[in-house]
């Protein structure tokens, strides 16, 4: 390496480093550089251009200047505005500080500069050469700062000096790094100490390219929300949907004014509405919140219907509308009185029971016109889930309000007449219980406030009227239960079916038809035949619907034959309706062993219920067949017991139960029957069979019974009682306790029955049980 001693101004550079070869240009503004430079333009226009160790400092000692540096030419100076000057300079080589000979007004130097040595072709050299151009290659392609055409000038470059020094000016390094590459003299040591940096910046980009790759990500994704939603609004605003979404608001807002909603609901519907601006109702959660506003808006809070508390018009409403049903009617006038003088309707809640078709619903739609209310229906059969009463929290998606307040909608004003229909026919799982929440609602001290899940909001039921249907109290909880007062509809008899039929069915059906009272009528005995040989219920439903079809029949037939009018007769009906469909059971005509008339109460109105008892020699078996469920099943062991533990006393030999077998059998009925009610019949049968004294005929009898032979009262007796009358039977035995039935008991089936009242089983087999002369 040739060295050449020169004296020349310094410029002490900040935060860049120049390398020979390398053309740059920067700007000047500090005073002792530009009267440096001023000395160079004079000279030969070279400049000794040198990195200061810290960029921050304004006037740099000689020790806080770097020894190596760049001898430049100066190619061009330009004045900028102020006292900047921008030069644009080339490196020429490398030089070294020797000594400073000026510092004022600009640093001077004697300097050694550098010449390079040729360069001499060696395999080590070549392979450094090559490892050099692979690394920077790669570096190139990941950092996007070096156009990769800059790759093909250095293809044909021969002196791997300059080669390194050009990369060296390239890559993106730290000033001291770059001081670092300007430093090393000697070629091959360069080369690799330029390798070893590519490689370190190499391992520096990847990572960088890595975390990039992942903030890239999740800066993409809110861009990509951002972008979209900015282009909807463009969309809706070019549709002129903007405007519309404005409409839709000032169209609720007056709204809200309108409704005359209570305080806190009308803050409610404000405050979504506020919520509704800033989402865009064309959002799925301005869907859900415009589906809230319109339920509160919906919702009949201060809309109120005026009672009517004339006693004598609302009976003549209920007489007007249902046949019977006294109890029912009775109550609803009480209520009113109540309400007459009192002012408020508040009281029990009116639980109607009994069997389908005896026209619980449709008595209570006369109340509500009787009262002048609203009337809604809400059938709780099958429901399970408290959030079916109460509505589901707004956080599910798809919530709706319970069927509480969607009745209330429905109802249309605050005091509407609700009936909660098959109450009985509710249950339970484990997403609560819905008798809960409907202990609330029925509550008259709580119900003033309920509050359903997804309105939030409080509303004032206190003012509704509920009543309740079942067909059984059995499956009503309790604490129900004790809310309610209990009205028993019990089925009809046939003279009540009758005169229902004639005075409210028929017409009815007829004007559902829009045909004349004169163009088809109905002959007493027909509706009878209907009422016997085509119907098997308590209520009168299905008479109802056989009623329907004759009246279509009918009509169809007169369209056929062309005639005007027709009396529909016993003959019509079997023309019209096909064969009888039901005979009632009849009892047995003689007086037999083992063989007892037992009453029962279905679904379906009161029936009879023959038990059959048979005793065989054997080893003490009780074999029990038939139609027997699990209650039957349990009173006939019961029955058992007691007369094993009694056998002496109806004279029957005390070891029967070693020696004889006995065989139950209840036969097949129409309906299955099931009930604590068979207990009498069960050992009034059994005594029969073991003692061998035959059973009157003509007697039927109903009781539970205990292990003591006491006889329990029992229920649905009207119904049983109707049975037995149809079934040929002409005494029937009851327990003591119902005795207090029979002043309820329709004349038409006291006058035909003679009745016996029985405490203790003794009692009903003395009755029952023929005894031998
Ligand atoms: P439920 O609610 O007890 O099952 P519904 O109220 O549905 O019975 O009654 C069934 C039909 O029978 C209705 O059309 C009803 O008008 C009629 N109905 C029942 N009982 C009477 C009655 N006492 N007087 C007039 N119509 C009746």
């Amino acid at each position: 390496m040739d060295k050449k001693v020169k004296e020349i101004p310094l410029i002490p550079l900040r935060g860049i480093t120049i390398f020979p070869y390398m053309v740059l240009h920067f700007d000047v503004g500090r005073e002792k550089s530009i009267a440096a430079l001023e000395e160079a333009m004079m000279r030969d226009q070279e400049i000794f251009l040198v990195s200061q160790k810290d960029a921050k400092i304004e006037e740099p000692e000689e020790s806080e200047i770097y020894t190596v540096g760049t001898l430049c030419s100066i190619k061009q100076i330009l004045k900028l505005p102020g006292d900047t000057v921008r030069v644009l300079v080339e490196g020429l080589s490398r030089a070294k500080i020797i000594k400073y000979v000026e510092k004022e007004p600009f640093y001077k130097a004697e300097i050694n500069v550098l010449e390079e040595d040729d360069y001499v072709k060696d395999n080590k050299c070549e392979a450094l050469v090559r490892t050099l151009r692979e690394v920077f290659e790669d570096y190139i392609k990941l950092s996007a700062t070096i156009p990769s055409e800059a790759l093909i000038s250095f293809d044909d470059m021969e002196d791997p000096g300059r080669l390194c020094d050009i990369i060296s000016s390239y890559l993106m390094l730290k000033g001291d790094i770059k001081q670092e590459l300007l430093e090393v003299f000697d070629i091959a040591k360069r080369i690799e100490k330029l390798i070893v940096v590519i490689n370190n910046e190499l391992e520096i980009l990847n990572i960088e390219k890595k975390i990039g790759v992942r903030v890239k990500n999740k800066i993409d994704k809110v861009q990509k929300e951002y972008y979209l939603r900015e282009q909807l609004k463009a969309i809706q605003e070019e549709l002129g949907e903007d405007d519309e979404e404005k409409k839709e608001i000032t169209k609720y807002k007056n709204k809200i004014k309108k409704a005359k909603l209570p305080k806190q609901a009308k803050e409610r519907a404000l405050h979504e509405l506020e919520r509704l601006k800033n989402t865009g109702s064309y959002s799925s959660e301005g869907g859900v919140i415009r589906s809230y506003v319109d339920w509160i808006l919906e919702l009949p809070w201060n809309v109120e219907t005026t009672d009517n508390v004339d006693i004598k018009r609302a009976r003549e409403i209920l007489e007007a509308e249902h046949y019977g049903l006294d109890d029912v009617k009775d109550r609803i006038i009480e209520y009113l009185a109540v309400k007459h003088m009192s002012k408020s309707l508040k009281g029990p809640i009116l639980c109607l029971v009994g069997p389908p078709g005896v026209g619980k619903t449709s008595i209570a739609k006369s109340v509500a016109h009787a009262l002048n209310r609203n009337f809604v229906r809400m059938s709780l059969g099958g429901v399970k889930d408290e959030a079916e009463i109460r509505g589901h929290r707004k956080t599910y998606v798809g919530a709706i309000p319970g069927r509480i307040v969607y009745g209330m909608k429905q109802a249309k004003s605050k005091n509407p007449l609700f009936l909660l229909d098959e109450i009985d026919k509710m249950s339970n799982d484990f997403r609560g219980d819905p008798s809960d929440a409907l202990l609330e609602v029925l509550d008259s001290e709580q119900n003033n406030t309920f509050r359903d899940h997804y309105l939030e909001l409080e509303m004032d039921l206190s003012d509704v009227m509920f009543i309740t249907t079942a067909n059984t109290l059995d499956t009503i909880p309790r604490p129900l239960l004790d809310r309610m007062e209990i009205i028993d509809v019990s089925g009809y008899t046939y003279e009540e079916k009758l005169n229902i039929a004639k005075r409210h069915l028929v017409p009815k059906q007829l004007k559902e038809h829009n045909v004349d009272e004169d163009i088809i009528k109905f002959t007493d005995s027909a509706i009878s035949e209907i009422i016997e040989g085509y119907t098997r219920e308590s209520g009168v439903r299905s008479l109802e619907r056989q009623i329907a079809s004759v009246i279509r029949k009918s009509l169809t037939e007169m369209l056929e034959k062309d005639t005007k009018s027709e009396n529909i007769t016993i003959s019509q009906i079997k023309k019209y309706l096909g064969n009888v469909k039901f005979t009632y059971d009849k009892a047995d005509k003689e007086d037999k062993i083992g063989v007892v008339t037992g009453m029962a109460w279905t679904a379906y109105g009161g029936d009879i219920l023959p038990i059959e008892v048979s005793a065989m020699s054997g080893t003490g078996k009780l074999e029990l067949t038939g139609q027997l469920g699990d209650v039957m099943k349990e009173s006939a062991k019961a029955g058992y017991s007691y007369v094993r533990a009694n056998a002496s006393k109806y004279g029957i030999d005390p070891d029967f139960y070693k020696t004889t077998d006995l065989h139950i059998h209840v036969p097949e009925g129409a309906v299955p029957k099931d009930g604590p009610s068979a207990g009498v019949t069960m050992i009034s049968a059994i005594v029969s069979a073991l003692s061998k004294k035959k059973v009157r005929h003509n007697v039927a009898m109903t009781g539970e019974i205990t292990l003591t032979g006491r006889v329990l009262p029992i229920g649905g007796l009207k119904e049983k009682c109707l049975a037995a009358y149809r079934a040929g039977i002409d005494t029937v035995i009851i327990p003591k306790e119902n005795e207090k039935d029979l002043l309820k008991m329709p004349k038409s089936i006291k006058s035909k029955l003679n009745f016996i009242v029985a405490t203790h089983i003794d009692e009903v087999i003395k009755d029952a049980l023929i005894e031998e002369k």
